[in-house]
């Protein structure tokens, strides 16, 4: 293969279908000739995933759901088996209960605030834990974040404060990692109507909202965050590490509604 990422192998989890992030980043970094491997979780997402995996030349590594250690296990000792070692991993998952991504911050339960950190930011660790033994010449490891992490975004509520971690342990990952060439970057992406975000409450205004307050006046696409995790994932961004690098038409330069924009 050709391509900034010829002779490169990596793992892509939280591909869903053909509207998930991961999959912009899948064909971003095969249009450049990496070779990836995926992971599913649960058995009804198998039949999305293996057609797209077909699609882009890919591998599939099988179930792998974040609070199941033994499939986290599992899916790690299959690539180890199989390739032997990993160049990236695109960390594209995050879950939150759907009634708690709309009212007040302040009504969230133990259980899913628990259970969204597991999810959604502890699962970071635990992927980098894994990967970490598998990067013997160095690696890349991208994840996702949100603006939610920085200022309160409507009904973003617990999964803000995920994100915020999930920032903050890229950083420290970042540091724990960088003296075996192993580097740590997240992506903030824009809003993008996704199958995971389409739980968030009022996601249609929020888009809007973006698409006439941004610099760029419009949205992003799944295709252009693909080349901003492009980008992490190779030798361009070999100096880049511990980084939160913004994909979002530059919307958290701004401070102030846009006087020409319409209300909404
Ligand atoms: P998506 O629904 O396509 O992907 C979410 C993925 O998370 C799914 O593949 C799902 O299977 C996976 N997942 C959930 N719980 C899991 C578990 N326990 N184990 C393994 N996998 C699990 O939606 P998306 O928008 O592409 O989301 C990908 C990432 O991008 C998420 O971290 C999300 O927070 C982030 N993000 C999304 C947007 C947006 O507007 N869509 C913006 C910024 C960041």
């Amino acid at each position: 293969a050709q391509g900034l990422m010829a002779g490169k192998r990596g793992l892509i989890m939280g591909l869903a279908n053909n509207r998930s992030i991961a999959w912009g980043i899948a064909k971003s970094i095969h249009s450049q000739g990496g070779l990836i491997g995926f992971t599913y979780q649960g058995d009804a997402l198998r039949k999305r995933v293996e057609p797209l995996a077909a699609e882009v030349g890919g591998q599939v590594f099988g179930h792998c759901d974040v609070t199941d250690k033994q499939s986290m296990d599992d899916c790690f000792g299959a690539i180890e088996k199989e390739w032997g070692s990993l160049d990236f991993v695109i960390h594209a998952i995050a879950f939150s209960d759907k009634d708690e991504l709309t009212g007040r911050y302040v009504d969230t339960s133990e259980e899913n605030f628990s259970k969204t950190m597991l999810i959604s930011c502890y699962s970071l660790t635990s992927v980098a834990q894994r990967a970490e033994k598998l990067m013997t010449n160095g690696g890349s490891i991208v994840t996702l974040t949100y603006y939610g992490a920085e200022k309160v975004m409507p009904h973003y509520n617990v999964m803000g404060i995920a994100k915020a971690a999930l920032e903050a342990s890229v950083r420290y990952l970042a540091v724990d990692l960088g003296g075996k060439g192993i580097r740590v970057n997240a992506i903030s992406a824009g809003p993008i109507k996704t199958l995971a975000a389409s739980g968030i409450g009022d996601f249609r205004y929020i888009l809007k909202w973006n698409e006439y307050n941004s610099p760029l006046k419009r949205t992003v696409t799944t295709d252009e965050v693909g080349d901003v995790g492009l980008y992490l994932c190779s030798d361009l961004s070999r100096s880049v590490t511990g980084e939160v690098h913004h994909a979002d038409s530059g919307y958290h330069v701004v401070g102030m509604k846009a006087v020409d924009a319409p209300d909404i």
